[in-house]
């Protein structure tokens, strides 16, 4: 990644440059912005329903929220930064992070902010695209980046319209919402919970945690970086480049072994974990309670420094009776005691599986990817789907996701693309998508290979679809980084 490509002919097969239509301004949109100029393509859109660029980050402005990748390796390759804060730093310095990237490299200024992508329709060899201001563009290629972690799951729990605190998720943060010497409440025990249960533990007169299922928490410190450092980062950029290579090594050799339950990796993961609970947590009630009953890392796995310090402050409570019901003054629990509350917060996470939906997506012969995917979303190698020619996806169904970045993801995956896209820039062919059959020939030995995973070894969590099968890349990175190196054509059907 990174070099210059050589400009594209100014003329493709049909006599003009392809045109690229770019949906979302996330993370993995600036990305396709940036990889796209430098390819030499330059007739694209981005489309992005916000007024601003950063997906996740811009969404996201809970206290506590910081990435847990390292941020040199959650960072683009061609664009290292010098100046993180800290080994995971705070969820604002990284969208001034993406803001700074976009800005750079002109793609706000390539950007159709305010305006959603309604329907996308692959029609006459084009996809005809309509935003809901009523905007109409044709595309020769359809990159989706539209995210994973971006449509708010809101539990279904009993009175949640009753309560008269303030009640929100935690993606959709009010920062009107005085928190200071207030009780507040919080849903959930996944990185986000655990983020703003540490960030408010100090400031809440009361915090409970409502906790449905104990998580597993690997202890990871988080020191800022001195000016020297960043001084000799600055100064040296092939320390930087060392620095996200060791790292890009390091979760790589994580993620293989997430993909093995039996693997050494595993082992020590939950050594460290177990090591945490028993030393951190010195009442043994509240360790029990806090003791997960499935391995770890079956679930994604927290990362924190001081969750364990956090909960153990006088003003924080765990809470596993299970909530009954809201009501107006805070939350029942099954054994009949109400929390009285001033704000509830729904750290419940997000819906994993609509990726480019509620977008309405009509490929070719009308046939609507609402329904191709109504059981549930698949894609050869999590990028594009048979009958949806030229129609590209980052960060798609069966990706990696978990304990890694997804920049380094979003990356290979980028670059894969640009080579689906080399037969249409040489005219090659006008269409391009996988062969139904390379699909499901691909889908059966992920399925199979997903069995094998940490992730299937008893836990519920939001990387399982609905028959239990863990949704994310079950084979090694290694073999997802060979995998993007370079299209195997005879998988795909070139019209
Ligand atoms: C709290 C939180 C913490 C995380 N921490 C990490 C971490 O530490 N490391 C890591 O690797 N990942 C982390 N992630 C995952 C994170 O989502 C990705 O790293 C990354 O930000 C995803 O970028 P994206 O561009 O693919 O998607 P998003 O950031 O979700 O961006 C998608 C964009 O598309 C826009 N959009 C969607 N549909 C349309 C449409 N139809 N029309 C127009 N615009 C549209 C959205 O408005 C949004 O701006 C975290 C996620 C969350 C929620």
């Amino acid at each position: 990644m990174g070099e210059r490509r050589a400009a594209p002919p100014a003329d493709a097969a049909n006599g003009r440059p392809l045109r690229f239509a770019v949906i979302g301004a996330g993370m993995a949109g600036i990305l396709s912005a940036i990889k796209l100029e430098e390819a030499g393509f330059r007739d694209f859109t981005v489309y992005e329903k916000a007024e601003r660029v950063g997906g996740t980050w811009r969404e996201n402005t809970y206290p506590g929220l910081s990435c847990d990748v390292p941020s040199h390796l959650y960072s683009y390759s061609f664009e290292l930064n010098p100046e993180w804060s800290h080994r995971f730093s705070p969820g604002r310095e990284i969208q001034a992070y993406f803001e700074s990237v976009a800005r750079k490299h002109g793609v706000e200024g390539r950007t159709r902010f305010g305006d959603e992508v309604a329907r996308c329709e692959f029609s006459g060899g084009r996809w005809r695209l309509e935003t809901k201001s009523g905007h109409r563009d044709d595309a020769d290629v359809v990159i989706a980046a539209t995210g994973v972690l971006h449509h708010p799951n809101l539990p279904d729990i009993p009175g949640l319209d009753d309560f008269e605190g303030a009640l929100f998720h935690s993606a959709r943060w009010d920062h009107a919402v005085a928190l200071d010497g207030r009780r507040i409440g919080v849903v959930g025990t996944g990185s986000t919970a655990v983020q703003i249960v540490s960030a408010l533990a100090d400031r809440a007169a009361k915090l409970v945690m409502f906790q449905r299922t104990a998580q597993w928490i690997m202890p990871q410190e988080n020191p800022p970086f001195s000016d020297e450092e960043k001084a000799e980062f600055r100064r040296r950029p092939e320390t930087l480049r060392g620095l996200h290579q060791n790292l890009s090594a390091l979760f790589t050799t994580f993620s293989n072994g997430v993909v093995d339950a039996g693997s050494d990796q595993m082992k020590m993961i939950e050594a460290a974990c177990l090591a945490n609970l028993e030393n951190s947590v010195r009442d043994p009630v509240l360790r029990e309670k806090l003791r997960p009953s499935y391995r770890a890392a079956c679930k994604r796995l927290v990362i924190s420094p001081d969750f364990y310090h956090a909960i153990q402050k006088p003003a924080a409570e765990l809470e596993t009776a299970g909530i009954e019901r809201v009501e107006a003054r805070g939350v029942r629990t099954r054994d009949g005691r109400l929390h009285e509350l001033d704000v509830l917060v729904l750290a419940t996470g997000f819906r994993p599986d609509r990726f480019i939906r509620p977008t309405e997506v009509i490929g070719r012969g009308g046939v609507r990817l609402a329904d191709v995917w109504a059981k549930r979303p698949i894609a050869y190698l999590s990028i594009s789907v048979p009958g949806f020619p030229n129609l590209f996806m980052l960060n798609g169904p069966n990706g990696p996701v978990g304990n890694f970045s997804l920049i380094e993801v979003a990356e290979l995956q980028f670059a894969y693309i640009l080579q689906l896209v080399d037969p249409l820039r040489s005219g090659r062919c006008r269409e391009i998508s996988p062969s139904l059959e390379a699909t499901q020939r691909f889908e059966a030995e992920r399925v199979e290979a997903a069995k094998h995973t940490i992730w299937a070894t008893g836990c519920r969590s939001w990387y399982l679809d609905d028959r239990g099968v863990p949704s994310s890349w079950p084979f090694s990175f290694d073999r997802f980084r060979a995998e993007m190196a370079k299209p195997k054509l005879e998988a795909y059907e070139l019209g």
